[in-house]
């Protein structure tokens, strides 16, 4: 029996608001609700999909560029939202629609879409993050994430897709506008992915089933587009071109994952 495709999309990216929506099927999540509920309604809009077309959130943390329109989206149109029993606590969960939990250990399923948490070093009560599969194809999506563990390494092996975060140039970090104690924060160990530890990740891993890489999460500060795509295209040895960039404003119109 063959599966419905797969694909994604990027409503926005990087530390002012992170969102993405995967469809397989008749079943479409949104992951992470990172922008205020009017906003999403917008980005949504650039994709030609109302909030009608969403079937549920999932959340990856707590942290503000993740969570922001949650509450007042869901509500609104009575979304159940996904998030780790940590989640929950960090938050006053009473203002969502709908509260379902998962564990970042067990894989769960949303109508046509199968989810395959992951649990990831980061400064959050209980992060997860996801690799999402359609029983054939599967994208790793891979953010908010200080050190990347053998763990981590084994989830996100052999993907048809993945989403990664490549945070920042440590040069930049270190020349640039953030107070000491946040260039710390970001660098350490439960903070971001750096270009360069986006970089050794996917020579670690079998990537040859890679349909698409998309890198996520830059620093407008701390990074540039360019940079991001240098080192992971050399990770790869592809050409820069092929490596996509998810940006804050515009996030990434829709990628298809092929059953070829
Ligand atoms: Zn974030
Ligand atoms: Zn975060």
């Amino acid at each position: 029996m063959s599966s419905s495709e797969l694909r994604f999309a990027l409503l926005g990216s990087g530390s002012k608001g992170n969102a993405l929506v995967v469809e397989c099927g008749s079943t479409r999540l949104l992951v992470d609700c990172g922008f205020s509920a009017r906003e999403i309604e917008r980005r949504l809009a650039r994709l030609s999909l109302t909030p009608a077309d969403i079937d549920a959130i999932v959340i990856t943390h707590e942290h503000d560029d993740h969570w922001k329109g949650v509450s007042r989206f869901s509500r609104a149109h009575d979304l159940p939202v996904w998030l780790t029993p940590g989640t929950r606590a960090a938050k006053n969960a009473d203002a969502l629609a709908a509260t379902e939990l998962y564990s970042p250990h067990e894989p769960f399923a949303v109508g046509d879409i199968e989810l395959f948490p992951y649990p990831v070093p980061h400064d959050a009560r209980e992060p997860a993050q996801l690799v999402i599969g359609n029983g054939d194809k599967r994208l790793g999506i891979l953010s908010d994430i200080g050190v990347v563990t053998p763990h981590v390494r084994g989830m996100v092996d052999a993907c048809d897709a993945l989403v990664i975060e490549s945070n920042h140039d440590p040069a930049l970090l270190a020349g640039g506008p953030y107070p000491p104690a946040l260039k710390a924060r970001v660098a350490g160990r439960l903070g971001h992915l750096s270009n360069q530890q986006a970089a050794e990740l996917l020579s670690d891993i079998d990537t040859r089933a890679l349909q698409h890489v998309v890198v996520a999460h830059l620093s407008e500060s701390n990074n540039r587009p360019e940079l991001a795509r240098a080192a992971l295209a050399e990770a790869l040895a592809c050409s820069p071109d092929w490596v996509h960039v998810a940006h804050q404003r515009e996030g990434l119109s829709w990628r298809s994952l092929s059953n070829r």
